[in-house]
């Protein structure tokens, strides 16, 4: 017997040796809790929760990290700790870029009770009689614990941005100075600034601790909900949650989630974090809300369109538009060419136009009319001459020519000049012009002031009486020649030719008579008229 009581004691100790040792083994393997608080204070608060869950779950060693707003976000990226326990704005987060899971929610003992929601109270001064309302902040001056405190400043943000009000633009002075929040409860009563905003039930709390006095305070927005009796100005909010990282075991979760919802209300651990200990989780979505509305946080570009998500959704609009500037590109180029094309255009437009200008001056000289006269000149004449002449051969029908010439022109263009000389040739034309009526009767210039006068179907007889009459309408212009001695006025010569009887006559042959008969006129004293000798 006493062998076999002396092997079981050796068997038990040796037992309870292993099972030391396999404890201190495990209780070697920290199993960390990131903390968002001060180092000191993060200690203080949840020291003991760590020793209680190391207690409650053999095998592991709990320990206690603390991380500001930050640092948090890349522990957890780096894997550097197992469970998180932070604000609601700090989880949703978390939760957002790196899949962190809540897993409980703290019961906040607050002044005897339980709660497992908060929110923001936003309060003036009770004497300030000028705000009754958020609106009436416009212009006021303004007083909150940081640009992105959760319950210090976020809260009451969203409260602001449903009734219209940009706390960064519409209040006369925004004043952020960090925690604790108690000084600004007494900043805003000591008429320091107008108005403020602290996590609900820090004014109960200061009242009680008898910092300061209710009555002195008007709360804004003033919310009533059922089983919260603290004051309150914005909606309510879950408390902070308890949560794991993706990479914790579920085994490990389970057992800690089970060890946190067993914590005593009223134990070391749940009266050391100011709490009644850990109840399920709630919904967290109201915190993503708040963050989607006021376009913070994991939610800095919701709503705003990248451009990624342009190209993505309007692509086709996109190219579409691509293509018709590209289109219009080339249209427009095409365009340029052609007005470079048309410039060339008009430029040998305008070239082509002046050598027709030249051609017509050519032409002009070519033309049928005597340019100074304005009868029919020399070209003209020996064409008709021609024609009328076929035409009398044919029909057996006379044709006289007249051969004028002006007397003594040369001495009127010495004395009178070239000019006047001119405008005597002029008159002289006119007047024999006048004299030939018949339709078919041509008075030419032959050239200088030599005349023709082309008479068809008419006899030397006729003929004669037209020389005759032109002869005596040239004097009767008493046109004065200076260069004749005496008051002689101009006159002219002339001398007449047919085509004879026998016809036979061709055109230079009746001119060649007809100016042999001028030279007779000139011979027997000029101012009269001779008629061929052939006639
Ligand atoms: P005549 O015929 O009586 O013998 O004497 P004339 O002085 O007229 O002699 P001629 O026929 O030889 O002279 C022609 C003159 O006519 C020469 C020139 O001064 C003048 N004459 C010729 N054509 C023009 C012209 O277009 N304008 C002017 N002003 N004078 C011209
Ligand atoms: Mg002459
Ligand atoms: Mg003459």
């Amino acid at each position: 017997m006493k062998i076999q009581y002396l092997f079981f004691a050796i068997l038990s100790g040796a037992l309870s040796i292993l099972v030391d040792a396999s404890s201190s083994f495990a209780a070697d393997t920290p199993v960390k809790i990131g903390v968002l608080a001060h180092r000191e204070e993060s200690l203080k608060l949840w020291s003991p929760t760590a020793e209680y869950l190391t207690h409650a779950i053999p095998g592991y060693k709990f320990v206690i990290e603390p991380y500001d707003n930050a640092s948090i976000g890349p522990a957890v990226e780096r894997g550097e700790v197992d469970f998180v326990l932070t604000n609601p704005g700090s989880y949703v987060e978390l939760e957002t870029k790196y899949g962190v899971t809540r897993m409980l929610t703290l019961r906040n003992r607050r002044q005897g009770n339980a709660y497992t929601v908060f929110g923001a109270v936003i309060f003036t001064r009770a004497a300030r009689a000028d705000i009754q309302q958020l609106t009436d902040l416009k212009g006021k001056s303004f007083m909150a614990v940081d640009k992105n405190a959760f319950g210090g400043f976020l809260m009451g943000w969203r409260e602001f941005k449903d009734q219209g009000i940009d706390p960064f633009r519409d209040f006369s002075e925004l004043k952020f100075v960090g925690l604790p929040q108690d000084p600004i409860v007494t900043a805003v009563r000591d008429g320091k600034i107008d108005a403020g905003m602290v996590r609900t039930d820090t004014l109960e709390r200061m009242a009680m601790d008898g910092k300061i006095n209710l009555a002195d305070f008007r709360i804004l927005n003033p919310q009533q909900t059922a089983g919260f009796p603290f004051a309150l100005s914005t909606r309510l909010y879950p408390e902070w949650p308890f949560s794991r990282v993706r990479t914790t075991p579920d085994g490990l979760a389970q057992k800690v989630a089970i060890a946190l919802l067993s914590l005593p209300p009223d134990s070391a651990a749940a009266k050391a974090s100011r709490s009644a200990g850990w109840t399920v989780p709630l919904d967290y979505n109201s915190v993503h809300e708040l963050y989607k509305t006021l376009q913070v946080g994991p939610y800095q570009d919701y709503g705003k369109a990248s451009l990624a998500d342009i190209l993505r959704q309007y692509w086709r609009w996109l190219a579409l538009m691509a293509v018709m500037i590209v289109l219009m590109l080339i249209n427009t180029a095409y365009i340029l060419k052609l007005n470079r094309h048309l410039k060339k255009s008009q430029k040998q437009l305008i070239e082509i136009t002046h050598q027709l200008e030249n051609s017509n001056k050519q032409l002009e000289k070519l033309s049928l009319l005597d340019g100074l006269t304005g009868i029919a000149n020399h070209r003209h004449f020996q064409d008709l001459l021609n024609k009328e002449w076929r035409w009398a051969q044919r029909h057996g029908t006379p044709l006289t020519l007249l051969m004028l010439d002006i007397d003594f022109f040369k001495k009127f263009n010495d004395s009178a000049g070239h000019p006047a000389g001119d405008e005597c040739l002029k008159k002289v034309a006119r007047a024999l012009y006048d004299l030939a009526r018949r339709p078919r009767d041509l008075v030419a210039r032959y050239g200088g002031e030599e005349f023709t006068v082309v008479l068809p179907g008419t006899d030397t007889a006729g003929a004669v009486a037209v020389a005759e009459r032109m002869r005596a309408a040239v004097e009767k212009l008493a046109i004065p020649n200076k260069g004749l001695p005496g008051e002689t006025s101009v006159t002219v010569s002339i001398g007449v030719a047919s085509a004879g009887k026998s016809r036979h006559a061709t055109p230079t042959e009746i001119i060649a008579a007809a100016d042999k008969a001028l030279y007779e006129a000139k011979e027997t004293g000029r101012n009269c008229v001779r008629v061929a000798a052939s006639d």
